[in-house]
C-alpha cells in the first residue's frame, strides 16, 4: 500500500476532501481540481489551494498509472516537511515511529484545520476587521496575555475569542479564562466538534459556564457557514432531564453576551435557579391572596392555608415532628404558629417586591407598617426566637433599610438578648430556606449574583431616610 495524503483541506468553500472522496470522483471532477491547484501554485506558491491535513504543506493531485487506468492521489510537493507521516518521498523514519507520530499529529492537525476553517468563515463576514489564528493576544489590562485558538473583531458585533476543544486534556482554568477575556471586552466561546454521550467533566464545566449551552462546529455548522458566507454554529441547549433539545443553527449575532461572563443562546440555568423558590411559594401566594389580615387561629383561615402547609411539609418533613414537639412543649397548635412566622417572612418579601410596606398580619395601616408589625411580634415571647431569622431576611432584601430604624433595631436586640434563637438546623429555618432560597440558600444566592439575576426584592437597597415618626 502506497503512502498517501489521506485528507486534504481545500480553501473554502470546498473544505476537506478525503482520499476516498477523491478516488470516487469522475475523471473530469478530479482533473478540474488538479488544474485549479496547479494554477494557484503557479500564481501564488505560498498560498496553496489545498493543504495536507497533517503538516499543512501544499499538496497537488497526481495521476497514478495503474492497470485499471489513472487513479488520482494527493501528494506533497518536493521539499515538503519530511517528517510528515503522510509524506510519500524517501525518508528515514521507520514505520512504527511513523505510526506513533501519526497519532500525535492527527488530533493536532484536525484542531488546526478547524481553526483555519473557522477563521476563514469569520474573514468572510463583511464586518470583520481582524482575524488571527493561535496568535498571542496582548492584554490591555492584565499582565498575562493569552493565545486564543481563533480571535476575531467584528465591528459592532464585538470581539470574540474561540477555543476549539476536541477532547481531553481540557483547559482547567475555564473560569479564569472567561474572566480574563471579559476584562478585555472579548466574548469567549468554546467550540466542540461533537457531543459524546458520556461527556468528560471539562466539557460539562464549559457547558455549565455557558448556562447550559454547548456550541459545535460540526458538519451542519460547516454547511450553514458555507451557505451564508459567515460563521454559523450548532447550538445544543440542555433540557431539564439532562438531555438536549433539537440543535439549532445560530450566528454570532444570535448570541447573548449576558453580563459578560459567558456567551449563550438561551439561558437554561437562571430560570431553573429562580423556579426553585417560586415552586415552593406557589401554594402560599394562592392562600395569601384570599384576603388579609389573617387570623391563623380562625379555623376557616387555618383550612385556607391547609394546601400551603401540606406543600411545605413535603419539602421539610421534619416539620411534622416539630409540630408534635411544639404541642408537647407549649400545649398549643404548631400550625398557626408556623403560619404566623411564615406571614412575617412573606410580609417582608411582598414589601420588598412592591417597594412599599405591606403586611399579611396585623391591622397597621401607616407607611412603616412592616416595621410596626415586626416590632409587635418580636415583643411577644412566642416569636422572640425568630429575631435572627427576621433580621437575615430583612438584611438580604430590598427592605434592608428598615434595620436602620432604632425601634426595630432595639426590638431585634432585645429578643435576641432574652431568647435562644432558632438556627439553620431548625425545621422552621429550613422551611424559610426552602420558601426563600434567594435569601437563605447561600449557594443559590451567590450563583444568581454571579449571573446578574438576583431578583430585585432579594437585593439590599441602600438605606433610605424614613418619612414620618417612628411607630
Ligand atoms: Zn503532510
Amino acid at each position: 500500500m502506497q503512502r498517501t495524503v489521506e485528507i486534504a483541506d481545500f480553501e473554502l468553500p470546498r473544505g476537506a476532501v478525503s482520499i476516498s472522496e477523491l478516488m470516487a470522483m469522475d475523471r473530469a471532477g478530479w482533473e478540474h481540481l488538479r488544474a485549479e491547484i496547479n494554477l494557484r501554485h503557479k500564481a501564488d506558491p505560498d498560498n496553496p489551494l489545498a493543504r495536507c491535513r497533517l503538516c499543512r504543506a501544499g499538496v497537488y493531485i497526481k495521476a497514478q498509472v495503474t492497470r485499471a487506468g489513472h487513479i488520482p492521489l494527493f501528494a506533497h510537493y518536493a521539499g515538503s516537511p519530511a517528517d510528515c507521516p503522510w509524506y510519500q518521498g524517501a525518508n528515514l523514519v521507520p514505520d512504527d515511529a511513523r505510526a506513533a507520530q501519526y497519532r500525535g499529529h492527527q488530533e493536532c492537525a484536525l484542531h488546526r484545520s478547524m481553526c483555519d476553517t473557522i477563521a476563514a468563515f469569520l474573514k468572510a463576514d463583511p464586518r470583520c476587521t481582524h482575524v488571527a489564528v493561535d496568535r498571542y493576544l496582548k492584554p490591555h489590562i492584565e499582565e498575562r496575555g493569552r493565545y486564543p485558538d481563533v480571535y476575531a473583531e467584528l465591528g459592532q458585533a464585538g470581539k470574540f475569542a474561540f477555543e476549539v476543544q476536541l477532547s481531553k486534556p481540557f483547559a482547567f482554568e475555564i473560569a479564569a479564562r472567561h474572566l480574563h477575556y471579559r476584562a478585555e471586552g472579548v466574548a469567549l466561546i468554546w467550540l466542540f466538534r461533537d457531543i459524546a454521550t458520556e461527556l468528560p467533566q471539562g466539557f460539562r464545566d464549559v457547558i455549565a459556564f455557558q448556562r447550559g449551552n454547548a456550541f459545535l462546529f460540526d458538519q451542519a455548522a460547516f454547511e450553514a457557514s458555507n451557505d451564508r458566507g459567515r460563521l454559523m454554529l450548532s447550538a445544543w441547549l440542555g433540557d431539564s432531564r439532562g438531555g438536549w433539545l433539537k440543535p439549532r443553527l445560530v450566528g454570532l449575532d444570535d448570541l447573548d453576551r449576558g453580563n459578560g461572563r459567558s456567551v449563550f443562546l438561551e439561558d437554561r440555568r437562571t430560570p431553573r435557579l429562580l423556579s426553585r423558590g417560586q415552586e415552593v411559594r406557589e401554594k402560599w401566594w394562592q392562600a395569601l391572596k384570599t384576603g388579609k389580615p389573617f387570623d391563623f387561629t380562625d379555623p376557616i383561615v387555618d383550612k385556607q392555608f391547609g394546601p400551603a402547609w401540606d406543600s411545605i411539609k413535603k419539602y421539610v418533613p421534619a416539620l411534622s415532628e416539630w409540630k408534635n414537639e411544639f404541642w408537647r412543649a407549649h400545649n398549643a397548635r404548631g400550625r398557626p404558629h408556623f403560619f404566623e412566622v411564615a406571614a412575617m417572612l412573606f410580609s417582608i418579601a411582598r414589601s420588598a417586591a412592591v417597594g412599599e410596606e405591606r403586611v399579611y398580619v396585623s391591622r397597621y395601616k401607616d407607611k412603616s407598617r412592616l416595621a410596626a408589625m415586626l416590632n409587635a411580634r418580636l415583643s411577644n415571647s412566642s416569636y422572640k426566637p425568630y429575631a435572627d431569622l427576621v433580621e437575615t431576611m430583612l438584611a438580604r432584601s430590598a427592605m434592608a433599610h428598615c434595620l436602620g430604624r432604632p425601634s426595630l433595631h432595639n426590638a431585634l436586640a432585645e429578643a435576641r438578648g432574652h431568647t435562644a434563637q432558632v438556627g439553620q438546623e431548625h425545621p422552621i429555618w429550613e422551611a424559610a430556606a426552602r420558601l426563600f432560597p434567594e435569601i437563605f440558600d447561600g449557594l443559590l444566592r451567590a450563583e444568581l449574583i454571579d449571573l446578574d439575576h438576583l431578583p430585585n426584592w432579594a437585593k439590599p437597597m441602600p438605606a433610605r431616610p424614613t418619612r414620618g415618626p417612628e411607630p
